[in-house]
């Protein structure tokens, strides 16, 4: 296998498999008797794992904190999000599918309305969505050494970024936040973000020009319909400049996601990332495609992260019963992917944090972690779900994840003598 270095008083090093099936777990349902979608839901390989293997519950940040995808990820890979997580800016950029940069300001915003006296009329443009992309476009500049970058998002959304040298993330949104008053001019929070300002609000100005007289708005205009007219940015945050992968675990790694943001933070981690054929992030994703990429990557690469999106969708619709096929149909794939891996593989299923399809939205609630590995000691737990996995041994954080992992393949350093 690629690189592989001697630890554990010269033990063969294994290669690693770590999926995350996106907002996996869940709280009784209704609609399913009582019982979380994992534990209706036939999934035979889930199960095989946690018999043979060792599991137990973890909370993705700390016990009770409700997770973002974004922060979780970063945890559960190694990062511990309350250092490196530097606000919603920057990924909700990469969930855009922008390429970002570690130094990069990065930005929320909307397409507004702004009438002709200057007055913020509608914070979403009446959610206007034919046509954003091009306003985004006739918005891509550089002024003063800084480039401007805009990308649509669904309907009004959008994001900038500004790439140069010096640039700060200590401003002010330009975003009102209300209607009925003026966009703000943006202001610097500290001395070293005064030229960061400076340039945003000169970009601010030419970028209204650039809006009016956009067709698409003329357009807008002519059938009394919101113009998109005015950027409105909040909640900056700079790309956070983070040690690769390879630097701060020393093993090569590949990403398998069909969303942008996950596949944005392992582009910033140096990893290698992959679409697989037929991977879309929603309920109709090809999961076999998408588990046997990574079974195949898992020969090339040392490291392997893979999201499954499907769970997190249903669990946001707040549709128990799609969550469950989902997880049948991953488990499904997942018995493929296993049959194809080498044999001595590290193994790793978990979820980002649990989207309960009662809540449809991420809840702080602990999710179910299965580990498997040659020749480690099988715990208590037999069944891969929120209940069964209290059998098991591990209570963990998503920050202890990369460590155990390491640990099982032979990858870990001594820590003292
Ligand atoms: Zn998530
Ligand atoms: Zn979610």
């Amino acid at each position: 296998m690629n690189g592989r270095k001697e630890h554990n008083g010269g033990g063969s090093l294994h290669n690693i498999i770590l999926v995350v099936l996106d907002g996996l777990g869940d709280r009784p349902c209704g609609e399913l008797g009582g019982k979380t979608p994992l534990q209706a839901a036939f999934r035979p390989n889930l199960n095989s794992l946690m018999r043979n293997g060792q599991g137990g519950l973890l909370s993705p940040i700390a016990p009770g904190i409700r997770a973002g995808s974004d922060t979780s990820h970063l945890s559960l890979l190694g990062y511990d999000p309350q250092k490196f997580y530097t606000g919603r800016g920057p990924f909700e950029a990469m969930g855009l599918g922008m390429e970002v940069r570690g130094g990069d300001i990065a930005f929320r915003a909307n397409f507004g309305t702004r009438d002709a006296s200057g007055i913020i009329t509608d914070r979403r443009a009446g959610r206007l969505s034919l046509g954003n992309d091009e306003l985004a476009r006739s918005l891509n500049m550089e002024i003063d050494g800084v480039r401007f970058m805009v990308k649509e998002g669904v309907e009004h959304r959008a994001a900038l970024v500004m790439r140069g040298e010096g640039l700060s993330d200590k401003i002010t949104d330009s975003d009102p936040h209300e209607t009925g008053r003026a966009p703000h001019d943006v202001a610097p929070l500290s001395s070293e973000a005064e030229f960061t300002a400076k340039v945003l609000n000169k970009f601010l100005r030419v970028s209204r020009k650039v809006l009016d007289e956009h067709p698409v708005n003329v357009q807008r205009r002519k059938n009394g319909k919101p113009q998109g007219n005015e950027l409105l940015l909040r909640g900056p945050g700079m790309v956070p400049k983070l040690t690769s992968f390879e630097e701060q675990h020393g093993m090569r790694a590949a990403c398998v996601s069909a969303i942008p943001m996950i596949s944005g933070i392992g582009g910033l981690l140096g990893m290698a990332v992959v679409k697989p054929e037929g991977a879309t992030g929603t309920l109709e994703s090809n999961f076999v495609s998408k588990l046997k990429e990574a079974a195949r990557l898992s020969r090339e690469y040392d490291f392997v992260l893979v999201n499954v999106k499907a769970t997190d969708v249903a669990g946001h619709d707040g549709d128990a019963l799609a969550k469950k096929n989902a997880i049948e149909r991953i488990d499904e794939a997942l018995g493929e992917m296993i049959r194809s891996l080498a044999s001595e593989t590290v193994l790793a299923v978990t979820g980002d944090h649990a989207t309960p399809c009662s809540l449809k939205d991420h809840s702080g609630d602990p999710v179910p972690v299965v580990f498997s590995a040659p020749g480690i000691l099988p715990d208590a737990a037999i069944f891969f779900d929120e209940f069964s996995a209290a059998a098991g041994m591990w209570r963990i954080r998503g920050l202890d994840v990369m460590n155990i992992l390491k640990q099982m393949a032979g990858r870990s350093e001594k820590y003292g003598a």
